[in-house]
C-alpha cells in the first residue's frame, strides 16, 4: 500500500453526488478530499477577474501554472483560497460552472492542474474527485468508482443546492445547461469524461449518500483487507 493509505478516484458528471460523497468518505477514513473541480473552477474565476479571454489557451494555460491555490481541508469539505482570499462561494456559481468547462477544454491548464494533483496523491491517503481521476491522473488508483444519476434527477439536486446558495435559478435552464456541460466534458479532446477502466459503477437516482457510502466503504474494507 501507499505510504499514507489508499489511493482513491471518484469520477462523473455534474450532480451525481460526487463532492457528498468524497467529502464524506474522506472524512471517515482520515483521507484528504482533493476537489480537483474546485482547481478548474479557480482558473474560471482568477480568468474571468483578470479580463481574459477564454479563446487565449497559452495565457489561460500560464494562468493554470502560476495560480496562487490553495486547497484547505475545512469542517464542511474544503476551504478554497486563491491569491489569499477565500473564494469558496465565488467558484460556485452558475456563470463558473459554464466557464470551468471552457477552460477544462484546454491542454495547457489539464497539464498544469493534473501536475498539481498527482504531487498531491502520490503518497496515497486521499479521496480524488472530479472527471479524470481514474482515467488519466491516476490510472492506477486502488479504487475507482464512477457516479451516475439521470439528467433530470442530478439538475434537481444542483437546483436545491444554488437555492441554498442564495442564486436564483429555475429547474428548466439548470436542466440545459447540466447537459450542455456533460456534452462539453464527454467530447473535449482530452481528458474526457469517460468511465475508468476497472471502475465501479453506482447510479445514484434512487440512492441517498448514507446508501452510496455504505456500497462504497464496503468496497474500501475489501481492498483494505485484501
Ligand atoms: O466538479 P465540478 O462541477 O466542480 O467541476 C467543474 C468543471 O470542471 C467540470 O464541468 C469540468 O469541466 C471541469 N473538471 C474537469 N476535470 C476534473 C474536474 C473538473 O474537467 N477533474
Amino acid at each position: 500500500m501507499r505510504p499514507k493509505g489508499l489511493l482513491i478516484t471518484i469520477d462523473g458528471p455534474a450532480g451525481a453526488g460526487k463532492s457528498t460523497i468524497a467529502k464524506k468518505l474522506a472524512a471517515r477514513l482520515g483521507y484528504l478530499y482533493l476537489d480537483t473541480g474546485a482547481m478548474y473552477r479557480s482558473v474560471a474565476l482568477a480568468a474571468k477577474e483578470k479580463g481574459l479571454s477564454f479563446e487565449d489557451e497559452e495565457r489561460l494555460a500560464l494562468l493554470a501554472q502560476k495560480l496562487d491555490l490553495r486547497l484547505k481541508p475545512s469542517e464542511n469539505g474544503v476551504k478554497v483560497i486563491l491569491e489569499g482570499k477565500d473564494v469558496s462561494q465565488a467558484i460556485r456559481t452558475p456563470e463558473i460552472d459554464r466557464l470551468s468547462s471552457l477552460v477544462a477544454r484546454i491542454p495547457g491548464v489539464r497539464k498544469a492542474l493534473a501536475a498539481r494533483q498527482k504531487e498531491l496523491g502520490k503518497d496515497g491517503g486521499i479521496v480524488a474527485e472530479g472527471r479524470d481521476m481514474g482515467s488519466f491522473v491516476f490510472p492506477d488508483a486502488d479504487l475507482k468508482f464512477f457516479l451516475t444519476a439521470s439528467p433530470e434527477e442530478r439538475a434537481r439536486r444542483r437546483l436545491l443546492q444554488l437555492e441554498k446558495a442564495g442564486h436564483k435559478a429555475d429547474y428548466e435552464t439548470i436542466l440545459k445547461e447540466i447537459i450542455a456541460r456533460d456534452e462539453r466534458d464527454r467530447k473535449r479532446e482530452i481528458a474526457p469524461l469517460v468511465v475508468p477502466e476497472g471502475a465501479i459503477v453506482i447510479d445514484t437516482s434512487e440512492k441517498g449518500p448514507e446508501e452510496v457510502l455504505e456500497i462504497i466503504l464496503a468496497r474500501v474494507k475489501e481492498k483494505l483487507h485484501a
